[in-house]
């Protein structure tokens, strides 16, 4: 930022920030796009819950401050905050509550969701803006993401509209995925602590019961959404999911900006966790690799000459799990590995394992979620799958192209806007790309990929396009800040 202009103050309030607690894509855009904000110029903070995930990892956190008394429906909590740092230096605050946040995980067990979520969630955001009343340092802007920060918005425009710190501070709202809509009863209205005024279909009611989501929507100066495309489709009933009429009327502050990759912690020539580093000049040492995962992870040997297909997802309908347990066997039966790392839905675990003890030398089926291994799978398969039903980014195909993994995809989403289909003619585009949600759409893709890679001079050209794309987030950092500037000057 050039001249006396005063940095801008943004505040990231996340329920998961990679490498401190992460289920999914928002952990790692909320632990990398705050450190690419700050290197545009902006002052950065970050705020999640202390998990015990966060407890156990190691990660040095040191006690900030104990004294906060947070309004929970009737009650008042007490709380304590830590402060850590993400690796550009940007302040983390966690905070600390054992009877909310030390669980095994983060929203839920195989049984379902936490039964308390909603008070989680509330305690997390009121304890946040209590936190930065408390340390007397406003902020500009609040960039809330998902329906666990739903209420913030909300919070600011009724409760402290009129508050000396907090009544100025503007709010932007990322949608990272509209399918899951934060929904209580409405009894619980009195949880959040906000007026009955907002229970109304213009406010927080959604078909008879309340929704954070929908809160984040309709009180946020601003919103944005992780692709073009997916900020068009949630305005359709098909993807919308009932929230397509409220975004139609707000969709001059909604903007559809893409995520980017951390190519710091996804590149092959620099990943600690993948056995032979390799770039664009060294695709040899890629082959020593998916060498090493197919002995890892108990794949023949005769795969390392046929196409690796992997897939690293959380197991869900939305991932295209139902269209996966269809085609998994043809896969093969062209010829093909196959490994998947997933971790999700019982009902898909158990399809999943089914399928993979029929033939477990050329399927191979990790349940569970490991990091690690996520980095070998990209770095050893040959095509990652990303058959998805609907996808608002997708990090993964954008990991994937940089380790010469050629990502087969369904056209929707962001990986509609990341993925451009090989034409072996003019030797351009970075992937392969099926439409219709079907089982043949995507066997024809798949035979694509499986023709082209028995060329391999062909394959290895198709890997350079994807492994030359620049995906980083300084692009999509400049355009939040664009869009902080403009909501401050609204
Ligand atoms: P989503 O957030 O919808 O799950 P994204 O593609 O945006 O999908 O992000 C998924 C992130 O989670 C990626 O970093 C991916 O590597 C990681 N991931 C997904 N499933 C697993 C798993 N079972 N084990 C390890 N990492 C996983």
């Amino acid at each position: 930022m050039g001249g006396l202009k005063k940095p801008l103050r943004i505040l990231f309030l996340s329920s998961e920030v990679a490498p401190f607690a992460k289920t999914g894509g928002l952990a790692d855009v909320a632990g990398s796009l705050p450190d690419a904000v700050k290197r545009q110029g902006a002052e950065v903070s970050i705020a999640l819950p202390f998990y015990r995930v966060t407890r156990e990892g190691a990660f040095s956190a040191q006690p900030l401050f104990s004294g906060l008394r947070v309004p929970l429906g009737g009650a008042t909590l007490g709380g304590h905050v830590l402060q850590a740092h993400t690796k550009e230096g940007v302040p983390v605050y966690l905070f600390e509550r054992e009877d909310l946040f030390d669980r095994p995980n983060l929203y839920a067990t195989s049984e379902g969701d936490y039964y308390d979520n909603l008070e989680r969630f509330v305690y997390f955001t009121r304890a946040a803006l209590l936190f930065l009343k408390h340390m007397g340092s406003p902020v500009d802007v609040i960039h809330c993401h998902d329906w666990q920060t739903g209420l913030v918005p909300a919070y600011l425009k009724t409760v402290y509209r009129d508050d000396p710190l907090l009544g100025s501070t503007a709010t932007l709202f990322t949608i990272h995925n509209i399918g899951y809509q934060g929904l209580f009863p409405q009894e619980k209205l009195a949880v959040c602590g906000l007026p009955p005024r907002v229970l109304h279909m213009e406010g927080l009611e959604y078909w008879g019961q309340i929704s954070l989501l929908k809160a984040g929507i309709v009180y946020a100066d601003a919103l944005t959404t992780v692709s073009p495309s997916y900020a068009r489709e949630i305005q359709t009933p098909e993807f919308g999911l009932g929230m397509e009429g409220i975004l139609q009327k707000r969709v001059k502050d909604l903007h559809g900006i893409l995520n980017g990759a951390d190519y710091d912690l996804w590149s092959p020539d620099k990943d600690p966790d993948i056995p032979y580093p390799y770039d664009e000049h060294r695709l040899e040492e890629k082959a020593r690799n998916k060498a090493a995962l197919l002995d890892e992870v108990g794949l023949k040997e005769s795969v390392r000459d046929r196409p690796l297909f992997g897939m690293i997802s959380r197991l869900s309908a939305q991932k295209g799990c139902d269209l996966l347990v269809q085609v998994m066997e043809d896969i093969i039966g062209l010829g093909a590995g196959l490994v998947i790392l997933g971790s999700g839905e019982e009902k898909y675990q158990t399809l999943l394992e089914k399928a993979a003890r029929r033939d477990p030398g050329n399927l191979s089926l990790r349940i569970g979620f490991d990091e690690s291994l996520a980095h070998r799978i990209m770095a050893g398969a040959d095509v990652l799958l990303l058959p998805s039903r609907y996808e608002p980014c997708g990090l993964t195909q954008m990991y994937a192209l940089k380790y010469g993994t050629v990502p087969l995809v369904r056209a929707t989403g962001g990986l509609d806007d990341t993925i451009v289909p090989f034409d072996p003619e003019t030797k351009q585009g970075n992937g392969f790309k099926f439409g219709p949600y079907k089982a043949d759409a995507l066997m024809g893709a798949v035979k694509q990929a499986i023709r082209h890679y028995q060329d391999p001079a062909t394959w290895q050209g198709l890997m350079r396009n994807g492994m030359a794309e620049d995906f980083s987030w300084d692009r999509s950092a400049q355009r939040y800040l664009d869009l902080y500037q403009s909501i401050l000057s609204a």
